[in-house]
């Protein structure tokens, strides 16, 4: 039985004034839920503070990024053993926002993940599709190629600590929801080529979200298909109201 997740990325939004009082507001919401994993992705500058005011909650805290290089001269970045250090359970990588804005190769996704994994990081990896490639029919390819690029030389035991995130990219932030059943269809393609590459175990274990304009109204449908584990949710996540309904779904 996979245990759901239902994560919060919430992009570049929040000061750490703002991700305070989200967080006081969300804990009254959400009170002692217990039946699923709940994440909040802030900005790097309120990483800290958030963890301080999540102890001995059940919500996990997760960066938005990070670099392969456990350090140097890399103006901007930042490590996993920094994540680690301010007490980040979790880091989102390869958002579609990243590909798109920053460049991000499915090479560079590759190294980010193994580099979570040897800090005890759990990475929260995102494939998918853009319009294009979906009236083109290339939605299975890009995605076989997304998972075989960025989860090369993945062990099982890494999987065991990774999280899969499905978020067609004509979904993010536009109010158009994939519909369940087209997104279960992606979620069982995923696991299937999980399965063909790494065994069955390690796909039938394996966690995957969905992400794409998540919100109140539509996760139920969503959590009901067989091989949705959760969510990655961006906009609804800044609400503490929202993000608790649909923590509830
Ligand atoms: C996201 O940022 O990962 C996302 C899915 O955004 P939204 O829920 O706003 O579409």
């Amino acid at each position: 039985m996979r245990r759901p997740v239902i994560a919060g990325n919430w992009k570049m939004y929040k000061t750490v004034k703002e991700t305070l009082h989200f967080i006081e507001q969300f804990k009254g919401l959400v009170g002692n839920s217990n039946h699923c994993d709940i994440v909040i992705a802030p900005p790097f500058t309120s990483l800290s503070a958030a963890v301080n005011a999540t102890r001995c909650t059940q919500i996990g805290i997760s960066a938005q990024d990070v670099f392969w290089e456990s350090e140097g001269a890399y103006t901007g970045a930042i490590s996993v053993s920094m994540l680690v250090e301010v007490g980040c359970r979790y880091t989102i990588i390869g958002h579609s926002e990243r590909r798109q804005y920053f460049g991000e190769s499915d090479e560079m996704v590759n190294k980010k993940t193994r580099a979570a994994l040897s800090a005890n990081l759990t990475p929260i990896v995102c494939v998918g599709e853009t319009l294009a490639q979906r009236e083109n029919g290339q939605t299975q390819k890009v995605i076989q190629a997304q998972c075989r690029q960025g989860f090369s030389g993945l062990t099982a035991k890494d999987f065991s600590h990774t999280i899969v995130a499905y978020e067609p990219v004509w979904a993010i932030g536009t109010g158009r929801t994939a519909t369940p059943d087209l997104a279960q269809e992606v979620h069982q393609f995923i696991r299937c080529l999980i399965q063909e590459e790494h065994g069955g175990i390690v796909a039938e274990e394996l966690r995957i979200l969905y992400g794409g304009s998540v919100k109140p109204d539509n996760i139920k449908g969503l959590m009901a298909e067989a091989d949705i584990d959760g969510a990655l949710v961006g906009g609804a996540s800044l609400k503490p109201d929202s993000f608790a309904a649909i923590v509830k779904f």
